[in-house]
């Protein structure tokens, strides 16, 4: 007897966190593609039943996944989305019950939290809820790109973040997908090239600075590549680069080329580019009023920023630019 009721506790037991088990291992184990797989197709049902196109629910997802990354006080998502909403937020300032699920009282307290897949929960880790809710959002500002950057604006306050929000949305228009990971080297490795580790060195013209990038000496005119998928966010003459380009990646990074000695046509401030096209040529411009060149040798200055939603900070590209080397030698 003992034995069959401690088998049926058991039984209970298993049953009761077998679910819960095996749904937290597949998360965990779905590789990088399936995860795209799955975002696309929760961003294409929300698309279907809202009618706003899913690269605006991607880009922000994408820009807030970066965000997450980047803020130690916000927490790792917990789902395949990364759109973020405070328990406040969710379930309204005034709602005694801060992980509220229910609809109803949610919507008394003034929460924006909603039941997106019809479970009659509004649950705040729910991708579907989530989503839902964000789509809500959108919607309340209107269908078009100016609504969007508009709906953004009021989101972010900061026109940093709609101009990087807005770009990822143009990017996943125009690839018409989420897979966009793959990197470039900057130059093309059929030519001679070389470059160390000279980040945080002090530098000496425009006052004190720090070396904040890597530089690559080549000679004249040797293409210049993007690095990554993104959007050309500045382009033109700056005193201490000289001719520059600014492009934003789908991480938030920003890739700074300088010291160009010129661009590659067409290629112009809200250009999406691929890894691997060819956005301008190696020079020694800068150092001056526009034109100055011939202060130092010909090289391309390569720097990386990421923005947290705040603010831009320059990070060491030395370990990026070994890592794209030597993938694209592997290509070879
Ligand atoms: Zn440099």
């Amino acid at each position: 007897m003992l034995f069959l009721r401690l088998t049926l506790l058991f039984a209970i037991i298993v049953a009761v966190l077998t679910p819960m088990t095996t749904l937290a291992a597949e998360q965990e184990e779905l590789t990088t593609e399936q995860k795209y797989e799955k975002r696309l197709e929760l961003y294409q049902k929300m698309e279907s039943v809202t009618t706003i196109p899913w690269a605006y629910f991607a880009a922000v997802d994408t820009y807030e996944r970066g965000l997450r990354r980047s803020q130690k006080d916000l927490p790792k998502e917990e789902g395949l989305v990364a759109i973020y909403y405070s328990e406040d937020e969710w379930a309204g300032q005034l709602n005694p019950d801060k992980k509220d699920t229910n609809p109803i009282s949610i919507e008394f307290f003034g929460g924006v939290g909603l039941d997106g897949d019809g479970d009659g929960l509004a649950d705040r880790t729910n991708d579907e809820d989530i989503l839902y809710t964000f789509a809500h959002y959108l919607e309340s500002f209107g269908f078009t790109e100016e609504d969007f950057r508009i709906a953004l604006w009021e989101k972010y306050q900061r026109v940093q973040s709609v101009n990087i929000t807005y770009g990822h949305a143009k990017v996943y228009q125009k690839f018409n997908t989420l897979d966009l990971d793959d990197h470039a080297f900057p130059m093309p490795l059929r030519h001679n090239f070389s470059y160390n580790n000279t980040w945080g060195d002090r530098r000496g013209w425009g006052g004190r600075r720090i070396h904040e990038g890597t530089d690559i000496f080549a000679n004249y005119n040797v293409p210049i590549q993007a690095t990554a998928y993104g959007v050309v966010e500045i382009k033109g003459w700056n005193s201490y680069g000289g001719w520059r380009i600014g492009i934003r990646d789908l991480d938030n990074i920003y890739h700074y080329y300088a010291h160009l000695s010129g661009f590659e046509k067409g290629i112009e401030e809200g250009s999406i580019v691929s890894p691997g096209d060819v956005i301008g040529y190696c020079g020694s411009s800068g150092y001056g009023k526009p034109g100055t060149q011939g202060k130092f040798p010909p090289h391309l200055h390569y720097g990386m920023y990421r923005d947290n939603g705040y603010t831009e900070w320059s990070f060491d590209p030395y370990p990026s630019l070994k890592n794209w080397e030597r993938e694209a030698r592997k290509k070879k």
